[in-house]
């Protein structure tokens, strides 16, 4: 079977495979299925802004290739398929775990990337939140060099098959007991406590999929009890137009870093400290 028809299988399969292990083990316990912002982060988060966002990466990235005919090279072509998906899974998640801390660090990249923060319940749908703009430089970042540097179009379906289903799984509701895996893989243990309400804004748990950058990068927070609950403090808007557009509102001046003691003591704590984002600035 191709992989046209293989990627929207596994991530169908596998969707349905967290949402049974969500019911079965449930890390917040009451969560609903159909919690309040569903339909939103199914059909035009999930769906339609992905639809749309494909065509835009794919003729970008082609646009990038007519220019320069490097997928015709096919510089990585020789890998074994194995080495190629390692290859761009550690460079992306590199790329990825600093470009999100950039974001939580900086005003402007912040605006978009608090979509993905307004989830006010973490699940297997959570992670389809996120603002175009932060959609497409990442997914163009992270497709133009498979593409590009093999020439093939099933690995840049691999690939995003490897996306959704490992960001289904970080944001899922599932219990998850990973132990020292939890070193190396990130999982929903650690991903949970990124959305955290009570932390919203401070730096830790960057990491996508692999959760050592956090380690290595002293930005790992681990601790044995839960979040309290997760989203945003302000409000934030409800419709998928009002969050596109939301991102483009005018700064308002900085007053004061209105930081409650004991979480900026926390954030240095975890060796995050410093890298703090000002809601509302
Ligand atoms: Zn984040
Ligand atoms: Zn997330």
């Amino acid at each position: 079977m191709s992989w046209q028809y293989l990627s929207p299988l596994i991530i169908v399969v596998t969707s349905q495979v967290f949402i049974l292990l969500e019911h079965v083990f449930p890390y917040d316990k009451g969560q609903k299925l159909f919690r309040k912002g569903w339909f939103l982060d199914f059909f035009l988060y999930s769906l339609l802004q992905s639809f749309v966002l494909g065509f835009a990466i794919n003729a970008i990235v082609q646009g990038i290739d007519h220019a320069t005919h490097l997928s015709a090279l096919h510089v990585l072509g020789g890998w074994p398929l194995w080495a190629q998906i390692l290859f761009f899974l550690f460079t992306h998640d590199l790329y990825i775990y600093w470009f999100h801390r950039a974001q939580h660090r900086f005003p402007v990249l912040w605006r978009i990337h608090e979509a993905h923060h307004s989830v006010e319940n973490v699940d297997w749908l959570a992670g389809s939140r996120s603002h175009a703009l932060e959609i497409l430089i990442n997914q163009t970042i992270e497709f133009a060099p498979i593409y590009l540097l093999t020439g093939s179009p099933d690995l840049w379906a691999i690939k995003a098959t490897i996306d959704a289903v490992w960001g289904m799984y970080i944001h899922s509701n599932i219990n998850s007991k990973a132990g020292v895996i939890q070193y190396v893989l990130n999982g929903p243990e650690m991903h949970r406590w990124h959305h955290s309400k009570e932390y919203t804004g401070y730096g830790f748990n960057y990491g996508t999929k692999f959760a050592f950058w956090d380690f290595i990068f002293g930005t790992a927070y681990r601790p044995a009890k839960k979040p309290p609950g997760y989203g945003l403090d302000e409000p934030f808007p409800q419709s998928y137009l009002g969050q596109l557009v939301y991102a483009f509102r005018p700064f308002r001046p900085q007053t004061s870093p209105a930081l409650p003691l004991s979480l900026a003591s926390e954030g240095e704590q975890n060796g995050s400290g410093g890298e703090v984002y000002v809601k509302g600035a």
